[in-house]
Formats: C-alpha cells, structure tokens, sequence
C-alpha cells in the first residue's frame, strides 16, 4: 500500500501547488524540530529598493553604479536601478571584484574604489556621525553600503528590502506547531534582526558567508531535524544538507534542483501546509 498511499499524497500536494520529490522528505518532516530560513526572496520579497543616498547623491550613486553594473546581487540592482532612474552617467571601471559577503571593488581613473559593508573597509576612517547614521538606518531594516574610493567614505546607499505579506502569518503558523523557526543571512545583525522582528522569527544568525550557510545548518541539526527554506544559488548546499530542503517555485534552478519540496506558488504560508502534509500522508502509510 506504501507507494499508493504516496502518490496520492503527493498528488494531492501538486494540486496545491506544493511538490513533493520523494519518499525520504516524507519520513523526515515527522521529525524536524526547526525550520531555517533564507532572507533575501524567501522572508522578503527579494525587490531591494534604495531608500536614502548620504553625500552627494549624484557622485555617490555614480561611483557606485559604476562598479555595481558588473555585479549580480540583489543589492547592486537595487542601486542601478535608482541609477537608471535618475540618468546617471556611469564612469568607466577597470579590474572589478566580487568581494563574498563584504561587496565589490574595481579601479576608476586608476584609483581603488568599493561598495559594501563594514567588512570591506580596513584601512578606511568613519567618523561617529556617520557610523551613528548607519545604526539608525539599520535599525529601521535598511541594509547599508559604503561607497568610496582612494581610502574615502564618500557616501551611504540605505536599501530597504520588505517582508512578503504572508511571512508573518507563515511563521506564526509554524511556531504554533512548536517548531523553532531561524533565520539565516548573510545581511548585517541589526538588519536581520530588525526583519526577524517584522515577521516573529525567533533566531537570527548574520554575517554568514553564503559558503558558510551549510556548515550553520548542520550545526543546528544537533537538537533534531532542521527543515531550510530558500531559493538562491547560495542556498543550494544548506538546501541539500538540511533533512528537509525547501525551495521556492521562483527560485533559482539550482534551489529548485537541490530541494525535496518545492514551493510553485512562492507563499511562505506553503512551508506549513507541506509540513502539514506530509505529516498526514506518512501516519497513513507507516
Ligand atoms: P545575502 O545573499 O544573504 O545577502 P551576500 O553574501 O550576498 O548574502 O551579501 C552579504 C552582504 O555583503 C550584503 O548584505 C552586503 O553588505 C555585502 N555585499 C555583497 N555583495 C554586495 C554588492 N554587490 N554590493 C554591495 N554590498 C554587497
């Protein structure tokens, strides 16, 4: 009866939009404890918009776009984007590089510029003013970059990224089932947690590398089973790694390929409903 009784489970689940790849992602939502998620388009909508320029709006969205152009994260289309909007010219840039989890850097008329976090500015002074601005902007879940060349700080970039609006009622429904819900990004504390707060997530882990993201959920899956929500390309190892992966339908295909479950319909509020039904379909075939 085994296979039947899974066909129809899973049957029923596609119908609802949520599928379900195989029989072992069944057998382990029995047991998941908690459920981890991504940030960026799996809590959030994944649209960052720039919210506030600091200094001169016109050379810092320049410098920026500039070196932003040549990358693809969400933040750097955020600011091309404000860019574009305001027909920005763009300065020839030179030598670009990708920075994992601190920004971009590239030469412009032969001098190093940046666009990032913290992280990325060794040698470089903030004064306490601005380092003040840049608390109070992530205070209010805006995630903020320093743009600067030859050693200056010459402006701030706030992007806002909002939570989509079922993640609150997602989480809620999970907590209410007892589980521990996480969540896992590569975003500054203040931010993620400023987010975390938005929807009622109970842990936030920050300032993770996104090849770092496997190794933390691996770490979480000593108290018990551990369910990770994503849809990057980063996400495809913790996708892989935790008992039960779950990938947004609008996710990368990489996401999609390394998930049991996949979510078509992109609503958070499906993470419970899989739960839920896998739940029903494993009790009625064991
Ligand atoms: P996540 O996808 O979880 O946000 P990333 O590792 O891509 O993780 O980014 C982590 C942080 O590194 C960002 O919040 C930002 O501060 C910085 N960063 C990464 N890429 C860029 C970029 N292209 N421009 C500016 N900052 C960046």
């Amino acid at each position: 009866a085994t296979p039947t009784a899974l066909m129809v489970g899973t049957g029923r689940s596609a119908k609802m939009g949520i599928l379900i790849k195989n029989g072992e992602v069944l057998e382990a939502v029995n047991d998941v404890k908690t459920v981890v998620f991504d940030k960026t388009g799996t809590i959030t909508v994944g649209k960052p918009e720039v919210t506030n320029v600091i200094g001169d709006e016109k050379a810092v969205l320049e410098l920026a776009t500039g070196l932003e152009q040549s990358s693809e994260q969400p933040l750097a289309s955020a600011i091309v984007k404000r860019a574009e909007e305001n027909k920005i010219s763009v300065p020839a840039v030179s030598n670009f590089q990708a920075i994992e989890g601190k920004g971009v850097e590239a030469k412009v008329n032969g001098q190093k510029a940046f666009v990032g976090n913290d992280k990325l500015l060794e040698d470089v002074e903030i004064d306490s003013e601005m380092k003040q601005q840049v608390t109070t902007l992530q205070e209010e879940a805006k995630t903020v970059v320093f743009v600067g060349i030859d050693n200056k700080v010459i402006g701030l970039i706030a992007i806002q990224d909002t939570p989509k609006e079922t993640s609150k009622e997602a989480i809620a429904d999970l907590k209410a089932r007892g589980l521990k819900t996480v969540m896992l990004t590569g975003d500054n504390q203040l931010v993620a947690e400023a987010i975390a707060k938005q929807v009622g997530i109970d842990e936030v882990i920050a300032d993770v590398l996104p090849s770092d993201k496997a190794d933390h959920v691996k770490s979480l899956q000593e108290s018990g089973k551990v369910a990770f929500v994503g849809d990057g390309i980063n996400d495809a190892p913790a996708l892989t790694v935790a008992d039960v992966g779950i990938a947004m339908g609008s996710g990368t295909d990489i996401a999609i390929e390394s998930g049991g479950i996949v979510l078509v319909k992109n609503d958070l509020r499906d993470v419970d409903k899989a739960l839920a039904l896998s739940k029903k379909t494993f009790n009625r075939i064991k």
